[in-house]
């Protein structure tokens, strides 16, 4: 079945055409190691995972390759302000190293509670100076940098085509002098960007490194052009990342690597929209934002944030609420507990072999293959309980379906439906009371309730998702 997706670079939705029949190159732009990623972070890696999920659900190998940014992204957008990783290692009282690599281990931890897919590579900016030093001598050779203020930069008029994603209008890169966001006096043109900073202005940076324009570190920019042409070649497949990347960094590292190769670098551009809070734009520099920890410490299933996520198409923006949450977890939960019944009936994976399953997987497969429309997927995920299908083949599809919607259905048992979802007042009432001991640090009242349950036929198992009771 066809597959289209929405193609940022051309503004419409086209039919998606391999390099390489049967696989597919994807980039996906990183996190930024300064602090945890929040929810709307999240969002974006969501998307990209739905779309690798597609992908691989219609046959194809994929390789993925994500970056972290643990250095060179500067607080502001036009190379000005300090370098994120460092000012929270000032504030901190810690090396940038450390810094980074407490918040990529974090990161990691919400990634794989999120059930998204791990990267086929994950290559950090730090470990690869030796090929963006090699890119920008190539961009050097070619006469489209100059230096200006110790810094290399990367002059936009050398190329005819600048700011093409953005459709950005030459008019205004020509007026651009005028312009107040024109906060780096060293450029010529304020679209310009670093490629390479050695400004004495860092002089205390902590991550440099020697370079033949003098000690210095790479531009943010330059970082993603390297590392996605090392591991998936001069041309690829896919791009993604959120919105806001469009005007500047994607931008630029569509200039930067299409004037290195002299010919096209990414088939497909697509972005994800932008998770919304009661301020707008959730954003890690407003100080208050939720992350992953914050909704389970309050009970929430990292599956409750996934599904809310696929009840929303990636290009409209999501406005998040506790209510929403909420919603989301109920369905979730119904989906959680239809599976489990099926599973009690003894329901078995079986081939999809009657015309009704067939039917219903090729209306999903339309749908997700149709620019990851998502909450369709959804109603087609209900659809199958409430088919006339056979329990084995209503369990097979809602299994299939969960390959790309990634709910962790095949984690569900039946077992669990019996000590979880159906649990008596006077059992959930004892459950609370252990916890509130445990709370209390009082031990021999948690040990006593324990003894209790056992004595009522259960078993409690402390999970990361709370307590759980299972059959004795
Ligand atoms: P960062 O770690 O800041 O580099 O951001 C990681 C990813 O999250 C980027 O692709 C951003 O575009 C994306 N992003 C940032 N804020 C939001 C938001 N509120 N909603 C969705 N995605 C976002
Ligand atoms: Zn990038």
């Amino acid at each position: 079945m066809s597959i289209r997706v929405y193609n940022t670079m051309s503004r419409s939705v086209e039919e998606f055409v391999p390099l390489k029949t049967g696989f597919v190159g994807m980039y996906t732009c990183g996190p930024t190691v300064y602090n945890y990623a929040h929810i709307g972070n999240l969002r974006t890696f969501l998307f990209e995972d739905l779309l690798k999920r597609m992908l691989m659900y219609n046959g194809y190998k994929v390789k993925h390759v994500m970056n972290i940014t643990d250095v060179g992204h500067l607080t502001g957008d036009g190379d000005e302000g300090e370098d994120k990783v460092e000012k929270m290692a000032h504030k901190m009282h810690k090396t940038s190293w450390e810094i980074a690599d407490f918040y990529t281990k974090a990161f990691f931890k919400d990634y794989d509670s999120l059930n998204i897919i791990r990267p086929t590579v994950v290559c950090k900016a730090t470990d690869h100076i030796k090929e963006m030093i090699a890119l920008i001598q190539r961009l050097e050779e070619k006469g489209h940098t100059y230096i200006s203020g110790g810094n290399v930069y990367f002059d936009i008029s050398s190329i005819s085509d600048y700011g093409k994603l953005a459709r950005l209008k030459l008019d205004s890169l020509q007026d651009a002098h005028r312009d107040d966001i024109f906060l780096d006096g060293n450029k010529k043109n304020p679209k310009d960007f670093v490629l390479w900073f050695t400004n004495s202005k860092f002089g205390n940076q902590e991550m440099m490194w020697d370079s033949p324009w003098g000690r210095g570190f790479p531009g943010w920019h330059i970082e993603c052009s390297a590392m996605s042409m090392k591991y998936l070649g001069e041309s690829f497949d896919f791009h993604c990342g959120g919105i806001d990347a469009i005007p500047v960094h994607h931008t630029n590292e569509i200039a930067q690597s299409e004037a290195a190769t002299g010919h096209k670098w990414v088939n497909y551009w697509m972005h994800g929209e932008f998770l919304l809070d009661d301020s707008g734009k959730m954003s890690k520099s407003n100080g208050e934002f939720l992350t992953m920890s914050v909704l389970v410490g309050k009970g929430y299933d990292p599956m409750d944030y996934r599904y809310f996520c696929l009840g929303g198409h990636y290009r409209s923006q999501l406005k998040f609420s506790w209510e929403a949450l909420d919603a989301a977890r109920k369905a979730r939960l119904g989906i959680v507990s239809k599976v489990g019944e099926l599973l009690a009936k003894g329901a078995r994976r079986s081939a999809l072999a009657s015309d009704e399953a067939k039917r219903l997987k090729a209306e999903f497969t339309e749908h997700i293959n149709n620019d990851l429309s998502s909450p369709r997927a959804l109603a087609d995920l209900f659809a199958v309980f409430k088919s006339g299908l056979g329990d084995d083949e209503k369990y097979s599809l809602v299994l299939d379906f969960d390959q790309v919607l990634g709910l962790e259905l095949d984690k569900v048992t039946a077992k669990r439906e019996e000590g979880v979802q159906e649990l008596d007042p006077e059992l959930k009432m004892l459950l609370q009371e252990r916890a509130d001991a445990k709370k209390a640090k009082d031990w021999a009242a948690a040990d006593r309730i324990r003894a209790a349950l056992k004595a009522k036929g259960f078993v409690v198992k402390d999970t990361p998702q709370g307590p759980v009771l299972e059959k004795n």
